[in-house]
């Protein structure tokens, strides 16, 4: 007996092509090293696909093939398949960072790789992807012919896989730091230290609709990291854009990127400062407020609290903005779904007080796609605001 037999009538999920196996819905398992690929039969010996396993992950099984085909024979056409659909999307004369392999939206459990111009960061969170990792360079590295691959797998998920975290060069020579190209625009990408893989290219179709929208307003990107939405808007003819992050870095990589614009000094300010209480100062002036806090939800755990800091600057943003004003607000929190971040902002706009429309609605970029059958892999939501 070589396979993961699962019980009756638990074995609906994967037949719907759904990545997850949990350990409540296996009958019977094999010897198997903990990252090894296994078999998957139904009670009634179909083989339902390929799965890496690993018993000491409350997602036990992560499905990488479905059918009669060959998990290797998988694995190569969903890269293939993930990188056309970005040759289709993106002219790199234009866009040349993007997110290549988005872990379960293209089919690849476990795997984020973003390419930076000519340099990829792979991102690895499970032991079982971990084992796949020389192929999974091996078909990249033929595809893409890139200068360096640089991995940078610091996911909470590695410490429950039984994975140290890594992060260094694992092909070609070291890179610090990459200048790419987004939408014409340029921007300094550090690899180590930096926050995700090193930009936040999740957010590329928030930032174009803020250049559509800034012309003549004054605009605070608040939670600014490389000041891209700061950049964007001044792009865009905004009479000014603010910067405010907490963290100093941030903000000289953000000074970084308005001098790679030649933006000049004076359009903007520069802060660094903690939002909630930068967003309760007085005499605040702006018409266009931009918030994009970190995930304030790690675990779900953490939802009620995080739910009050998101209520807590969106009120602040709410009760601020001029008259006509917009705020597009954000949460990347995957445990804050989009009705409940709508409740939140709700329960801000009342108590803020004011006449609030939402014009849009906005959802993580293209190159970060969300499988219909693994709907887990949505994360990003957005709303742009209009408050009278
Ligand atoms: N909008 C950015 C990404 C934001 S990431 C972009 O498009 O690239 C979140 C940022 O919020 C990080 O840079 C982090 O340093 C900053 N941050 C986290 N908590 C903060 C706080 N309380 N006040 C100000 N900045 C904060």
């Amino acid at each position: 007996m070589d396979s993961v037999v699962l019980k009756p009538g638990r074995d609906k999920a994967v037949r719907n092509r759904h990545h997850w196996i949990f350990s409540g819905a296996v009958r019977t398992m094999p010897d198997f090293e903990n990252g090894g690929l296994v078999p998957v039969l139904s009670a009634g010996g179909d083989l339902l696909g390929h799965a890496y396993f690993n018993r000491n992950s409350s997602i036990i099984g992560r499905m990488v093939s479905f059918g009669g085909q060959a998990p290797e024979a998988a694995i190569r056409e969903s890269v293939e398949r993930a990188v056309r659909l970005r040759r289709r999307f993106f002219d790199p004369a234009v866009t040349n960072a993007f997110r290549l392999i988005n872990a379960e939206g293209d089919l690849l459990p476990g795997l984020i790789a973003d390419l930076y111009g000519d340099v990829l960061v792979l991102q690895v969170a499970t032991l079982g992807m971990e084992k796949l990792k020389p192929l999974v360079l091996d078909i990249l590295v033929s595809s893409l012919k890139p200068r360096s691959v640089y991995e940078k797998s610091d996911t909470p998920s590695r410490r429950e896989e039984g994975l140290e975290n890594f992060e260094g060069t694992i092909y070609g020579g070291a890179v610090d730091k990459v200048r790419i190209l987004e939408e014409g625009l340029a921007f300094q990408v550090g690899l180590a230290r930096s926050q995700k893989t090193g930009f936040y290219l999740d957010q590329r179709e928030m930032r174009k609709l803020v250049r559509d929208l800034a012309r003549g307003r004054h605009v605070l990107n608040a939670f600014s990291y490389t000041g891209a939405f700061s950049v964007y808007a001044l792009k865009g003819g905004a009479v000014r854009a603010d910067s405010v992050d907490s963290s100093e870095s941030a903000i000289a990589l953000a000074q970084e990127n308005f001098e790679l614009n030649s933006l000049p000094a004076d359009s903007g300010v520069f802060f660094t400062a903690d939002v909630f209480d930068f967003l309760r100062e007085p005499g605040l002036d702006y018409d266009f407020i931009i918030l994009d806090p970190p995930a304030f939800a790690k675990r779900k755990t953490d939802v009620v609290q995080a739910c009050r800091g998101y209520k807590d600057i969106n009120r602040l943003a709410i009760q601020k903005v001029k008259p006509q004003g917009l705020v597009l607000t954000c949460s990347c929190s995957h445990f804050v779904d989009e009705t409940l971040f709508r409740q939140v902002v709700f329960q801000a706009a009342h108590e803020a007080g004011r006449s609030v429309k939402i014009l849009q609605s906005h959802r993580q970029a293209v190159d970060h796609p969300v499988n219909i059958f693994h709907p887990e892999t949505g994360y990003l939501k957005g709303f742009l605001l209009y408050v009278d």
